[in-house]
């Protein structure tokens, strides 16, 4: 990056409000937190500008990120999260009060699932409303047959929390997520869902709606360029990639997804972060 870019992105960076972080990857990896991310949520926290944990893995429900951010020493309320799981719940309820699901997803899910109204089905014999898919670390092959077997019925939804393709376990292993799973019912089917999580925009729209926010006073920190820094693209937001997880320099360089701004971690942002002064901060809900 130039030093001109790079003052530009700077001063765009002194207007933001609301920060959306991803979390694996970008706050931890292999359940260890990355250096540096207390100091960075304290300043966010002392300076009064507000911050979103925003994660496409909807095998965790809201509450257990929160057990997991304490445990790891950060202090945060379920105010503070938003799961893909969380986004398809709001997005379906939207669509149809009291709708049924067929769900291939986590316990944890399902719960989540049903906080929003909407009525989790296991008999695939039973009349449903939509199929959705997340990322099922509890995945059986029966699940997949009557997934199958539902998703013949034309007029039954077919929605998927998240496109990742697979979830990162270590730096260098990898094991399968949502769309890796949406991919068979897909080749099996011939159906494709509609994707909730990032870099679809569903999550952001919930996010204007809960904050009152303009798309210029908010930036999403990630580690995957074709989620997290797709989704800034996608809705109009400032984009920082950190290079604590997936992506590399060079990868940057190929990618048609160009960040605002690259840092190896999100503890490089403090000193900028720090200029930022507290009696600017808009007045967000
Ligand atoms: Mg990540």
């Amino acid at each position: 990056m130039n030093k001109r870019a790079k003052n530009d992105a700077y001063k765009k960076l002194s207007d933001i409000r609301l920060f959306l972080i991803d979390l694996d990857g970008t706050v931890y990896i292999e359940g260890k937190l990355i250096p540096g991310v207390h100091g960075f949520i304290n300043s966010l926290n002392r300076l009064g500008i507000h911050f979103l944990f925003i994660t496409n893995n909807s095998s965790r429900n809201a509450s257990q990120y929160v057990h997991k951010l304490n445990k790891l020493g950060i202090s945060v309320t379920e105010k503070n999260i938003l799961t893909s799981g969380q986004a398809t719940g709001a997005y379906i309820s939207k669509k149809k009060n009291n709708a049924r699901l067929f769900v291939i997803g986590t316990s944890s899910l399902k719960n989540e699932l049903e906080t929003y109204g909407l009525r989790i089905e296991e008999d695939p014999d039973k009349e449903i409303d939509y199929v959705v898919v997340g990322f099922d670390t509890e995945l059986t092959y029966q699940k997949l047959k009557a997934a199958c077997y539902i998703l013949s019925c034309d007029s039954t939804g077919f929605v998927a929390t998240n496109p990742d393709l697979v979830c990162p376990v270590d730096k260098k292993r990898f094991i399968p997520d949502c769309g890796s799973i949406c991919n068979i019912l897909e080749n099996a089917t011939g159906r494709q869902p509609i994707f909730i999580g990032k870099p679809h925009t569903t999550m952001i729209n919930l996010v204007r709606s809960r904050f009152n926010v303009t798309a210029d006073k908010i930036a999403v920190i990630g580690d995957r360029l074709y989620t997290d820094i797709a989704l800034g693209y996608n809705a109009g937001i400032m984009t920082i990639c950190v290079l604590s997880g997936e992506a590399t320099l060079q990868e940057i360089s190929k990618s048609p997804f160009k960040p605002d701004v690259v840092i190896p971690k999100i503890s490089d942002l403090n000193p900028q972060i720090e200029k930022m002064s507290k009696e600017t901060t808009y007045n967000i809900r």
